[in-house]
């Protein structure tokens, strides 16, 4: 983002993000692409809580309102709605550059507020491309993130900046922009649908079935790992849904590997933490069934 303003006259970048954070070198970006002039960013002030819009000057500068500290948005220091309503609307465009999202929320409060997104056409975002009329952009390629296996969208900044040089200046109408959120996120229609779905659950009353308090056995520590954890699940755990489940699966990989990976660390496994891991669970169960065992006798539910 920041190099495709750079490749663009007359462009200006409003940032209402925080710094530092786990992402961008903010200072490093705004100087290798020579836009410290043209970038503005948030500072959001401690005490009136007001906004003032500044080119970057660090972490805090002085409040233009009440000469407080005030500083980039956080999430414990954040401006009001009616703030970040004045905010947006002074663009005449939002930029929603991301290798991939969910439900971008800052999609649909600048629509909300009548201005034009500009969105990558991939993952969630295509379908708000359809819903909220934005500005499509193309990947320019996917690449597939190690740690996890996701499939991120690349977008080259060429990219970027050619749809911003062709819609910059396009005199759009914000009514009709407001009417794309109005037709598909109205606030009364989310609620609606909650309601709704809600609604539809059926109401199983479990609270007076009996107890489900066992005494968890130790399972025959001489089987091989397979039987062994299935006897852990039956004879320990005394949850045989579990079989066939993500944890007995996982056990028995790692059973079978010796090792399993804590938090990126390697650790040591044997039968011996299997059988802890389901004891514990069984003994969470009992501990709260026998706590709803007390509610049922003392006539609480
Ligand atoms: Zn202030």
């Amino acid at each position: 983002m920041f190099r495709a303003i750079s490749q663009l006259d007359n462009v200006y970048l409003y940032c209402h993000t925080t710094y530092p954070d786990e992402g961008w070198d903010v200072p490093r970006l705004l100087v290798e692409n020579s836009i410290q002039n043209r970038t503005f960013f948030s500072y959001i002030c401690v005490n009136c809580k007001k906004v003032t819009a500044s080119k970057f000057q660090g972490l805090n500068i002085q409040c233009a309102y009440c000469n407080n500290d005030a500083f980039l948005p956080q999430t414990r220091l954040a401006c009001s709605e009616k703030e970040l309503c004045n905010i947006i609307n002074c663009f005449d465009l939002y930029a929603q550059i991301s290798s991939c999202e969910a439900l971008g929320i800052p999609s649909i409060e600048s629509t909300a507020c009548g201005v034009r997104v500009l969105n990558v056409n991939y993952s969630a975002m295509s379908d708000i491309i359809n819903k909220l009329q934005c500005i499509s952009i193309e990947p320019d390629a996917f690449n597939t993130e190690p740690q996890s296996g996701r499939r991120m969208a690349a977008i080259s900044s060429e990219n970027i900046a050619n749809k911003i040089k062709q819609w910059i200046n396009v005199n759009d109408n914000k009514q009709l922009v407001r009417s794309h959120y109005d037709d598909n996120y109205p606030f009364n229609k989310s609620i609606e649908n909650w309601i709704e779905i809600i609604d539809s659950i059926p109401i199983e009353n479990k609270w007076q079935i009996p107890p489900d308090i066992q005494n968890p056995e130790e399972p025959n520590w001489n089987l091989p790992n397979d039987l062994f954890i299935e006897e852990c699940i039956i004879k320990t755990l005394k949850l045989p849904d579990f079989l066939g489940s993500w944890s007995h699966a996982e056990s028995l990989t790692a059973l079978n590997a010796g090792i399993f990976i804590n938090n990126g660390r390697f650790e040591k496994i044997e039968k011996k933490n299997i059988f802890e891991y389901f004891l514990n669970i069984r003994n969470k169960i009992n501990h709260w069934e026998s706590k709803r065992k007390q509610c049922i006798e003392q006539g609480f539910i």
